[in-house]
């Protein structure tokens, strides 16, 4: 199997739409995970049918019991997150802000505090028109999205890993969730825009890559937007010996395919459409040859 993961230093790049069109265009059998879990919208373009849901258990959080309480003020005082209310003399914690450090199961003299796993979101198993994918729900202000993100992939692994192609929708920036999308796969291809703050993002988002050793490919979307900052990637790339591997052009017909909720290489002959249909091929190309620079 070869995982690949399409990401972007930031958000607004075109990345699912990306990922949506390669799904459809990359040859063997797939599996699709959307690790975009804090704004997961790769179904709004594959039409999915779900078929099953599993509840996400995130980290524990704190939970007083009234019984047992003797209302000292101890666990108030320790929190150091302000996860603990207190509401008519009576102490309780808000999952909310609990960050699960267990200090209030600590200093509680009276054991009336215990860390209790907490549903913080769902994980979304479904069929589309080119093999199953997984996608989740995140509880907002969970806060959980890079375990959710390792519980996204495992999904996907468990009950399809026979299959030729792991595909992945990943998340925007650089924190924990992008961390947890790129290690273990062999290429990433990342999707940035011809801006000042594209360039920057990529570079960013490339220093993190490279921690992982995989391959990585690079697609410049809307490139003939601003053709200078255009060059300043392809050269930049140069430098990096980096494969700049995709030129998308701005195109109406990429909104147009987004409205109608299909990847925009299901429209016809668009020039996105086929600057995306080169992208797929070349990418098949650069991962069938594994001399190819990291
Ligand atoms: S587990 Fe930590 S963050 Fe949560 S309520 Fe207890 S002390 Fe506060
Ligand atoms: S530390 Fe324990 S006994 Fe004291 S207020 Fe908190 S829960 Fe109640």
């Amino acid at each position: 199997m070869i995982r690949i993961a399409v990401i972007s230093g930031k958000g607004g790049t075109g990345k699912t739409m990306v990922t949506a069109a390669l799904s459809r265009l990359l040859s063997g059998s797939l599996v699709l995970a959307d690790c975009d879990v804090d704004a997961a919208n790769l179904e709004l373009v594959q039409s999915p049918r779900l078929l099953r849901t599993d509840p996400f258990m995130g980290m524990k959080s704190a939970v007083i019991d009234p019984a047992a309480c003797v209302q000292c003020g101890e666990c108030e005082a320790h929190c150091r997150f302000g996860a603990v209310d207190r509401d008519d003399d009576k102490y309780r914690v808000n999952p909310l802000r609990c960050e699960g450090c267990a200090v209030c199961t600590a200093v509680c003299p009276a054991g009336a505090v215990t860390m209790q796993p907490r549903q913080t979101g769902e994980i979304k198993y479904s069929e589309t028109a080119r093999g199953h994918l997984v996608h989740a729900r995140l509880v907002s202000g969970a806060g959980n999205s890079g375990l959710l993100v390792h519980a996204v992939k495992k999904t996907a692994l468990e009950r399809d890993g026979q299959c030729d192609l792991f595909l992945i929708d990943g998340p925007p920036g650089t924190g924990c969730p992008l961390i947890s999308t790129i290690s273990g796969v062999d290429a990433v291809l990342v999707v940035t825009e011809p801006s000042v703050s594209g360039l920057h993002d990529l570079k960013r988002v490339v220093a993190v890559c490279r921690q992982f050793r995989p391959r990585v490919l690079v697609a410049v979307n809307r490139w003939d937007l601003d053709p200078s900052q255009m060059e300043k990637i392809e050269a930049w790339c140069r430098d990096e010996n980096i494969s700049l591997i995709g030129r998308i052009p701005f195109d109406p017909a990429v909104i147009d395919a987004v409205r109608a909720g299909v990847p925009v290489t299901e429209t016809g002959a668009s020039p996105a459409a086929q600057a995306i249909r080169t992208l797929a091929v070349t990418i098949e190309q650069e991962l069938s040859n594994p001399d190819r620079p990291k």
